[in-house]
């Protein structure tokens, strides 16, 4: 066996337009859990352009190298005011004087 040449992805492009990303949304709403953050019910009967409708989120952002097997079911406007923000930035402490 022969591993993937460093650099390349298994998924070209934007992991987010897949089908197989489309399923995982689907799935994940069926299962009708709350928001891990902020603890309240998400309606799926909801308008998807509701603030409060269901939205597809990850434990860690897509963008610091998270899973997309790792869904959470999310609130669309918490989701989107967490952004890509894993912890608060840390100040920095380390100036030297
Ligand atoms: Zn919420």
């Amino acid at each position: 066996m022969t591993p993937p040449p460093a650099g390349r992805r298994a998924v070209a492009g934007n992991p987010r337009n897949g089908r197989r990303y489309r399923r995982l949304g689907v799935a994940q709403k069926a299962l009708g859990l709350p928001y891990w953050v902020c603890g309240r019910d998400i309606d799926p009967t909801l308008d998807a352009r509701d603030r409060w409708s269901f939205t597809l989120d990850h434990a860690v952002p897509l963008s610091k190298g998270g899973s997309l097997l790792d869904p959470r079911s999310a609130h669309r406007r918490c989701n989107s005011a967490r952004g890509n923000r894993l912890t608060v930035r840390q100040p920095r402490t380390s100036r030297r004087w």
